[in-house]
């Protein structure tokens, strides 16, 4: 049976690729692998009916080496302390794969925001930010926006950070705040648009022999919130058709192409995509193993395993979720010859935006439109060209990696099993993990 356990699998692609660098200090892969600091916080809420709840919430810090920690908060259920660690983690390699001057951080609270009113979500939001007190900062771990929280609650951990320090520029301690109070044009669509700006550039550069553009190709869409259905959106202007979409409650198909329009009505008048005329209704699993040219998970983690990677039936898979493709499915897709553009890539927009964001703050400035996206484009496809470009590195040099088994006693461990042909997520690990560790080492270890 393959670990779901998402931190075990952050760990496993970290220690998969850190088998690729060579000639760091012993212990330092270790270092780099655990997260700085795990905050977990308990409170109580005062719900609708005038009882009283506890809630427990997590801020972890990973790593803070090229900049602040950042990384977005999410209201889920079955958020854990273990997915929070992961996610962290999987944001300090985002950062430096897209070589923004940020470490990696992320926030979670176990809840059901569908399940509460505004108010409770409020109440939830205000208390969790200040029972972190200041665990989070400008300058020290930005919040921003993830699963079930949006522009209003980043206004409330605003409004509640600056509550607690007045008197100062508060703007850059969270990001994905709306437009009218220091948002950042752009921010909204930008993990979609970042999405399809690596899958056109990666595209563009061959990684998927069968296809040569985003232009009639067939998409399948797992999630429709702020990311998969923005995405689903910007794939159709592009000229592609998208056949499926799911979100929780279920998928829909159309082999000849879905009416977006008629879909986004649906989901705003019903809450869900699930029942929208002309289209057959299909379980999420299904929607995993429709025929289709470029596969988007865009929901949560582990949702391409080994028990389905074989049935995928995609030229491409992009990863606009975090973590949605388990080790095991990794390799099973790797064989079959199916390329994945991994998450710390694909949906680095995001991060990437609300980086802007953070120096507009700085600068009490407000970019147009068009600057935010020129500055996106290039930043995702500079990051694209640079995991292909060590990809290709890194399989034409692994003979040699191979042979290098003679470190000194000083330096990491070597560990003597064959390489096997590194995939892009290797490739962005590799790429990331030395740019952490270079900073690490010319900051040297404190004290
Ligand atoms: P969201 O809350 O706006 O949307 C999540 C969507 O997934 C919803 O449509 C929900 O119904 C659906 N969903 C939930 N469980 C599902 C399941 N089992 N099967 C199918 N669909 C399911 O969240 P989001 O911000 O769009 O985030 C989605 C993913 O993208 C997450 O992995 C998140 O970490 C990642 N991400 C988000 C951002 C961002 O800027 N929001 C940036 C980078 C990565």
């Amino acid at each position: 049976m393959e670990t779901l356990n998402p931190f075990a699998i952050a760990q496993e692609q970290f220690d998969h690729a850190s088998r690729y660098i060579l000639g760091l200090p012993g212990g330092m892969m270790d270092s780099l692998k655990h997260p700085r600091r795990v905050v977990t916080v308990e409170f109580p809420i005062e719900m609708d009916d005038g009882t009283v709840r506890t809630f427990i919430g997590y801020r972890v810090l990973h790593n803070q080496a090229r900049g602040p920690g950042k990384g977005g908060i999410r209201f889920h259920p079955e958020v854990t302390e273990d997915e929070v660690r992961a996610l962290a983690s999987w944001m300090t390699w985002k950062c430096a794969v897209l070589d923004v001057p940020f470490g990696g951080a992320k926030g979670g609270v176990i809840c059901d925001p569908k399940a509460m009113s505004e108010g409770v979500r409020r109440r939830i939001t205000r208390r969790y930010v200040t029972e972190l007190g200041d665990a989070i900062g400008p300058a020290t771990d930005v919040p921003a926006p993830d699963v079930n929280t949006d522009e209003r609650t980043m206004a409330w951990i605003y409004d509640t950070y600056a509550m607690l320090h007045p008197g100062q520029n508060n703007l850059p301690v969270v990001t994905g705040k709306p437009l009218d109070m220091g948002g950042s044009w752009g921010r909204r669509e930008a993990t979609a648009r970042g999405v399809l700006t690596v899958t056109r550039h990666a595209l563009a550069q061959g990684v998927a022999p069968g296809l040569s553009g985003i232009r009639g190709s067939r998409i399948a869409i797992q999630g429709f919130g702020n990311v998969g259905g923005i995405a689903a959106r910007l794939f159709v202007e592009a000229g592609a058709h998208v056949v499926a979409v799911s979100d929780s409650s279920g998928g829909i198909m159309a082999p000849d192409g879905l009416d977006l329009a008629a879909v986004e009505r649906h989901k705003r008048e019903t809450g869900s995509v699930v029942g929208v005329t002309d289209t057959t209704t299909i379980s999420n699993d299904e929607l995993l193993e429709v025929p289709c040219d470029i596969l988007i998970p865009a929901a949560l983690e582990c949702q391409i395993r080994a028990s389905n990677a074989p049935r995928i039936a995609t030229q491409l898979v992009v990863e606009a979720a975090n973590g949605p493709t388990t080790p095991a499915a990794d390799r099973i897709l790797f064989a079959r010859g199916i390329p994945v553009l991994p998450d710390i890539l694909a949906n680095a927009g995001g991060v990437t935006v609300s980086y802007f964001e953070w120096v507009q703050n700085f600068e009490n400035e407000q970019w147009d439109l068009d600057d935010v996206n020129r500055r996106l484009r290039r930043r995702m496809e500079r990051a694209t060209d640079a995991v292909i470009a060590k990809q290709q590195e890194l399989n034409s040099v692994m003979p040699k990696i191979e042979g290098a088994l003679d470190a000194t006693p000083t330096e990491q461990p070597v560990d003597a099993t064959p390489l096997e042909p590194a995939d892009l997520r290797t490739a962005a690990y590799v790429l990331a993990i030395s740019r952490v560790a270079n900073v690490t080492l010319e900051r040297g270890v404190w004290p």
